[in-house]
C-alpha cells in the first residue's frame, strides 16, 4: 500500500470483507444490513466516525510520501536515478505530466493533491515552477497575468529562469506597458530573493512543518468534516467498546427502533410504531425512546438526571453533561441508554412489563460491571454513588 496504487477493484473487495466482519461476523450466509454508511464508519473518531481506515485515502497518503522525498531531494538511490533519467536539464516534475515507469506515473498523478498541501521555500529553485508554484504570496501566473502572456516558455523552473543575465530574453518583445510594469516588479522580487545554487529548495506543508506526516495528511483529507465534543467524550469514556459503539449508533440515530425500521422499509408502513414503554402513542424514535419518553424520564430521574428541551440527542447529551459535575457522567448516560434498550427489548420480546425498578436493576448491574474498567478511586466513587441511590 505504501509502494503501489491499489486498483479500485482490490480496495472494493477488501472493503466488502471488512464490512462483512463488522456487521455479520463469522456468518458468511447472513444477510444482515449495515446500520450506517461505510463512508461514515471510515471517518476518524473525532469527526464522528468509527475510525476505520479508509484504504483509498491511506493509499494516497502513503504514496504522497514519495513526492515529498523526490522534491526535497532525499539522498536515496531511487530519487537520484529518477532525477537523472527523466529530469536532467532542469525539467520539472510537476510540469512534465506522466512519464517514466508505471509506478512513477501513478505517483505523479497525485501532484494536484501534493500542490494543494505544500509550497516551496526557494533555495536554488531547481524544483520550483516559476509561474505555477506558490513560492511567493500568489502564483506568478495570477500575480502578473500580462507578463505571463508574453512568456516564451511557461513550463520553466525558477533556477533556469534566473540563469539568464538578461531576464527579458524569456519574453516575446516588445512588452506592453502593463507587462513591462509587471516585468520590473518580477525583477525586483527575484533580486530580493537572492537565489543561490548552494541551498536546496525546501517544501513546507500546510501543517507548518517541512516534514511530511502521513497521519496529519490523512486527517487533512477529512478537514471538511466537523468535530463535535460529544464524540471525544464518548471515546474517552471508560465503557466497553460494545456500549460505546451502541451509543455512537444512537448519536447517529441508527438504533433499530420501530421508527428507524419503518424509515428503512424493513417493517410495513401500516404497522404500529408507537413506543412500547409508555402509553402515549408517540412514535418510537431514538430521541423519544431514550430521552423524551415519560417512562425513560422517570428512569433517568431515578438516578438524578433530567433532560432539557433540546431537539437532538447531541444537544441533549451536551447540555446534560454541562449541567452535571459527576466525574463519570458520560458513563452514566451511556450505561443508562444501554439499559433502556435492554429493558425495551425485554418488554417486546420477553413480554415483561415496563417498570422503572426492572430498568434500575439492569442499570445497577451494568454500571458495576463496567466500573471494573475504571481506575480504583473512580470505581469506589461509583460504588458509593449507586449504593446511596
Ligand atoms: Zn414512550
Amino acid at each position: 500500500m505504501g509502494v503501489f496504487r491499489l486498483p479500485a477493484k482490490v480496495i472494493d473487495f477488501m472493503n466488502k470483507a471488512r464490512q462483512h466482519c463488522l456487521w455479520r461476523g463469522y456468518n458468511s450466509q447472513s444477510s444482515k444490513q449495515p446500520l450506517i454508511s461505510w463512508k461514515q464508519i471510515c471517518k476518524p473518531k473525532k469527526f464522528g466516525g468509527l475510525g476505520v481506515i479508509d484504504l483509498r485515502i491511506q493509499n494516497t497518503t502513503l504514496l504522497l510520501k514519495h513526492l515529498d522525498k523526490f522534491l526535497n531531494m532525499q539522498d536515496t538511490l531511487w530519487v537520484k536515478l529518477i532525477r537523472q533519467t527523466y529530469y536532467s536539464n532542469g525539467r520539472l516534475t510537476q510540469l512534465l505530466g506522466r512519464r517514466g515507469s508505471t509506478w512513477w506515473s501513478e505517483v505523479l498523478k497525485l501532484w494536484p493533491i501534493f500542490w494543494a498541501i505544500a509550497k516551496p521555500s526557494v533555495g536554488n529553485g531547481i524544483t520550483v515552477a516559476l509561474w505555477f508554484d506558490l513560492w511567493f504570496s500568489h502564483p506568478m501566473e495570477f500575480l502578473f497575468p500580462h507578463l505571463f502572456s508574453f512568456a516564451k516558455v511557461k513550463k520553466i523552473s525558477l533556477a533556469k529562469f534566473c540563469q539568464s543575465q538578461d531576464l527579458s530574453t524569456h519574453f516575446f518583445l516588445p512588452l506592453s506597458n502593463e507587462a513591462l510594469f509587471e516585468f520590473q516588479q518580477l525583477q525586483a522580487i527575484i533580486t530580493r530573493m537572492n537565489i543561490t545554487t548552494d541551498a536546496s529548495d525546501l517544501w513546507n506543508y500546510i501543517w507548518g512543518s517541512t516534514r511530511f506526516h502521513p497521519q496529519r495528511m490523512y486527517l487533512k483529507s477529512f478537514s471538511g468534516s466537523q468535530t463535535q465534543p460529544i464524540f471525544t467524550w464518548l471515546w474517552n469514556s471508560r465503557c466497553s467498546n460494545k456500549l460505546r459503539i451502541f451509543f455512537w449508533l444512537l448519536i447517529h440515530d441508527r438504533i433499530n427502533t420501530r421508527d428507524f425500521l419503518q424509515r428503512k422499509h424493513i417493517i410495513a408502513a401500516n404497522m404500529d410504531v408507537s413506543c412500547s414503554l409508555c402509553q402515549d402513542g408517540a412514535r418510537e424514535s431514538s430521541l423519544h425512546l431514550f430521552f423524551k419518553c415519560n417512562f425513560s424520564s422517570s428512569c433517568w430521574a431515578r438516578i438524578g438526571l433530567s433532560w432539557s428541551d433540546e431537539v437532538s440527542i447531541t444537544q441533549l447529551v451536551t447540555a446534560g453533561r454541562r449541567n452535571n459535575s459527576l466525574p463519570f457522567i458520560m458513563e452514566l448516560i451511556i450505561v443508562g441508554s444501554w439499559s433502556l434498550w435492554l429493558h425495551r427489548n425485554n418488554c417486546i420480546f420477553r413480554h415483561q412489563h415496563a417498570a422503572c425498578g426492572s430498568w434500575f436493576e439492569l442499570f445497577r448491574k451494568e454500571i458495576l460491571f463496567q466500573s471494573h474498567r475504571f481506575k480504583p478511586t473512580l470505581k469506589v466513587a461509583i460504588s458509593d454513588w449507586i449504593n446511596f441511590l
